[in-house]
């Protein structure tokens, strides 16, 4: 491949203590807690709204906070938001978790189906009232390294290519865009056919008249929905990394034409419409850090002493995890960190670490921990963990999991697979 060399003087526009890099869930709770440690902080968003997949990208669903058996596990911000997500649009929480702690043991598990645009724009409220800085249409393209410390970071935008220098950069990019560009080791993952829209119908309009819940208006349609195991993945389809441009836009023309195929073969076109389309590639796992720990789900009812959250399963009953900060962060690159869908994890660890409630404690924890680390003077991954894990109680996040709720059964299966057979719990 042959290359060309450009050399460029950057505005520094300004210095901040924390930038983080994607304005997702993990990247808008990250940027909240930094500024609530008082801290100066910037949030860069490539897109026009918060949320990431879970608003731009019509994941509008808060995946179990529980345990399965009545037993809430996540509280924090993603508690708050789950709340939050319920004033001004339609929601779904279960008439048992409604008024917080179900009064009698119940299987229904506590999610939340949210208004994507609505939430999006409650978040946006949240992170200014928090006194972080936001810069929309802006993507955040590179860290700038001083050997292994990071002293700024690259943007594009309408204002040209600049440079802001930070203490702490945290990459919540979902893809880890920012680190992976100056070779911060990663490791790169598959994704499945999915790509799925919500379409609105002349039937779905009769359903929500009768109902009086708008939310009964849409349905989804697609492309080829494939599920988080594969199933439905057409033969011959490879998956995608979605690392390169190319692949992105393989993946996206791949989608779209079938979805466009399905909508030629509707008879009436006057009886429905395409409300929606997502706004990001619906990829699950793109690339994460190789953070010092590497979670997976043998790590199931496993305490770590440097816990900064307890997270269940959203698939399976009864499975409890902590996150160590270790899976956030290295040792060898003091101010860099991440969370959400770019932690460190392996196989279905990895599905448990990246959905919308972990991706809200994991962006929480490195935010707090970064902080303290500026104050310590030391690297994040260094920083005093009974302290850290004082503060993070203090923002109501169950830092270790109550061993009374671990079943004395405790095999862990998956996807009706035992985790111990199958490599790093991947499936
Ligand atoms: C098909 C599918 C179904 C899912 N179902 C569920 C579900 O039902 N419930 C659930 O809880 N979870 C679900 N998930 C997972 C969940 O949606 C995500 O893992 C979670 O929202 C990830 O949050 P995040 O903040 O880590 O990353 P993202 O949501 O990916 O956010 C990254 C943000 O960074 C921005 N960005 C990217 N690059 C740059 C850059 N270079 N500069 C500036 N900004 C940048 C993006 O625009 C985006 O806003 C699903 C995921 C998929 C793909």
């Amino acid at each position: 491949m042959s290359t060309l060399t450009l050399s460029k003087t950057l505005t520094v526009k300004k210095e901040y203590d924390v930038i983080v890099c994607g304005g997702g869930v993990a990247g808008v709770a990250a940027a909240i807690s930094a500024a609530k440690c008082g801290k100066s902080t910037l949030l860069l968003e490539k897109s026009t709204i918060l949320g990431g997949l879970a608003t731009l990208g019509l994941i509008n669903l808060f995946v179990p906070l529980c345990n399965g058996r009545g037993k809430q596990i996540i509280f924090g911000l993603c508690e708050k938001w789950v709340r939050e997500s319920t004033l001004y649009g339609y929601d779904t929480i279960p008439s048992e978790w409604k008024n917080g702690d179900p009064k009698e043991p119940t299987l229904k598990r506590y999610t939340n189906r949210f208004s994507p645009y609505i939430f999006a724009m409650q978040m946006t409220e949240d992170l200014l009232a928090s006194g972080a800085d936001l810069l929309y249409d802006c993507v955040a393209t590179e860290a700038v390294m001083d050997g292994k410390k990071c002293i700024g970071v690259v943007t594009v935008s309408k204002s040209g290519t600049e440079f802001y220098g930070c203490k702490m950069l945290i990459d919540t990019t979902g893809d880890l865009d920012v680190l992976r560009a100056v070779g911060v080791p990663h490791t790169k993952g598959q994704n499945f056919a999915t790509y799925s829209c919500k379409q609105i119908t002349l039937e779905g309009c009769k359903k929500a008249a009768e109902s009086g819940n708008i939310r009964d208006a849409y349905s989804g349609i697609g492309g080829y929905g494939a599920s988080l195991w594969g199933d439905r993945q057409p033969e011959g389809v490879p998956r995608w990394s979605g690392t390169t441009v190319e692949d992105v836009t393989d993946y996206l023309v791949t989608n779209q034409k079938v979805m466009l195929e399905k909508l030629k073969a509707t008879k009436d076109k006057n009886s429905r419409d395409v409300a929606t389309i997502p706004h990001m590639p619906q990829f699950r796992t793109t690339c994460h850090l190789n953070g010092d720990y590497d979670f997976t789900v043998n790590d199931a009812y496993r305490h770590f002493d440097d816990s900064v959250g307890a997270i269940n399963d959203f698939e399976h009953r009864d499975h409890l995890f902590e996150v160590p900060l270790r899976a956030l962060c290295r040792k060898d690159y003091p101010n860099i960190g991440t969370a959400g869908r770019s932690a460190s994890a392996t196989g279905y660890g990895w599905d448990l670490i990246r959905v919308i409630p972990p991706a809200i404690i994991t962006g929480q924890a490195i935010a707090i921990a970064a902080c303290q680390a500026i104050d310590e003077g030391c690297g994040i991954a260094n920083v005093d963990i009974k302290l850290l894990q004082s503060k993070l109680t203090a923002e109501n996040i169950m830092v270790h999991f109550p061993d009374e709720y671990v079943p004395e059964d405790k095999t862990v299966i998956i996807h009706g697979k035992n985790a111990t057979e199958i490599d790093g719990g991947h499936l």
